[in-house]
């Protein structure tokens, strides 16, 4: 039996007896567990429905659904954490709706709004708020996601479309540093496709370069450029930045490239205090023949990836034509140590926040 609460802007159905006491909050298994609750509003007739949040769990529909069939499907990734005083914060929910609906643009999909989609965080987050890890255990990762529903097999774009909303608490990401390799046999985007957007296909692209990458005992791909295959773009599915001599290299934005939250957040940060790090930033192409040269002059002090998962995942070595450079070890690095405590401290309200990147969800 399910309580229903009917709240203005949301019809809401609750469950009676929450999961939440099985799940071991200091074991928990990365993207499995689901909290509870998700959120879930439909598209059609041009316009987008009442918004629902209900019980997690399956979702009828038949086999014709044209997103099964031509990918239109695009999603988010941010995170709730666990705030000093056991508050509720978002990081920078904005940007992640700015960029939801780059997403829906670029694949034909209607964009939502403000209020479906804060609001939709908002409320699922502070209703399933007992999932939320504390700091020392995790946070809840927060997954947006739209998908096309018309039940025909025509290619074109859809009519009708499903916005939902689901959330994993997810453990800390406290990984060893990650093996990279750059390989010129594969593609993540070109110039004009969908790179930058968070489409569903882009990674089921990526994920046989990435079983190769494996195979050959590197973590993940490091990304190559589709056209020279020569300039880096980024690893697995994060954003790449470089330490060589004093500056902090990163890939200008291309098209190719996803504009991460992170990665700009990082560039910020950076900035800001570039006098005490010792560093400056540099937004520009970078070559894998550049950073060979650099490691070869012993000026290639750090790399490391940015992303919401993970926040900063530094690395250990990148493997190019049939040779690795090998970077030092973590305790000896400098900028990429840095740039994870502070974000992590801005995140978790330990630090002040003087961006206004911490929302608090009330
Ligand atoms: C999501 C994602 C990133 C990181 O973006 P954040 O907003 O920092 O989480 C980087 N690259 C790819 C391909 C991604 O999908």
């Amino acid at each position: 039996m399910l309580v229903d609460v009917i709240s203005p802007k949301f019809k809401t159905t609750c469950v009676t007896q929450s999961r939440r006491s099985e799940i071991d909050m200091n074991n928990i298994p990365f993207g499995k567990i689901f909290s509870d609750h998700m959120y879930i509003v439909k598209y059609e007739n041009g316009k987008w429905g009442q918004p629902e949040i209900k019980p997690y769990g399956t979702m009828e529909m038949t086999p014709s659904i044209s997103a099964l069939h031509y990918g239109q499907a695009i999603f988010e990734g941010m995170k709730a954490y666990r705030g000093q005083n056991d508050e509720v914060l978002l990081f920078r929910p904005k940007d992640n709706l700015r960029r939801f609906n780059h997403s829906a643009n670029r694949l034909c999909m209607p964009e939502v709004t403000e209020e479906l989609f804060i609001d939709g965080v908002k409320e699922l987050v502070k209703l399933d708020k007992q999932w939320i890890p504390s700091p020392e255990q995790g946070t809840l990762y927060i997954r947006p996601c739209m998908f096309a529903i018309d039940e025909a097999v025509g290619v074109k774009a859809s009519d009708s479309y499903l916005f939902v909303i689901f959330t994993c608490p997810v453990g800390p990401y406290y990984k060893e540093p990650v093996n990279l390799l750059a390989t010129k046999e594969y593609t993540r985007a070109a110039i004009g496709g969908m790179g930058n957007a968070k489409a569903a296909g882009n990674y089921a692209a990526a994920l046989l370069p990435d079983k190769i990458a494996k195979s050959q005992g590197y973590h993940n791909v490091l990304w190559l450029d589709a056209r020279l295959h020569q300039y880096i773009e980024e690893c697995g599915t994060m954003n790449i930045f470089f330490v060589i001599g004093n500056s902090v290299v990163t890939p200008q934005l291309t098209g190719t490239i996803l504009a991460g939250v992170t990665r700009d957040s990082v560039i910020r940060l950076l900035m800001d205090n570039a006098e005490t790090l010792g560093v400056t930033v540099e937004k520009r192409r970078i070559s894998i023949y550049e950073l060979d040269e650099a490691y070869n002059q012993r000026e290639f002090h750090e790399a490391f990836g940015a992303g919401t998962a993970a926040v900063i995942s530094h690395i250990n070595k990148i493997g190019f034509a049939g040779r690795d450079m090998v970077l030092p070890p973590v305790s000896e690095r400098k900028i990429g140590p840095w740039l994870y405590k502070t974000l992590y401290e801005i995140q978790t309200g330990i630090l002040p926040d003087p961006y206004g990147w911490v929302v608090k969800v009330d």
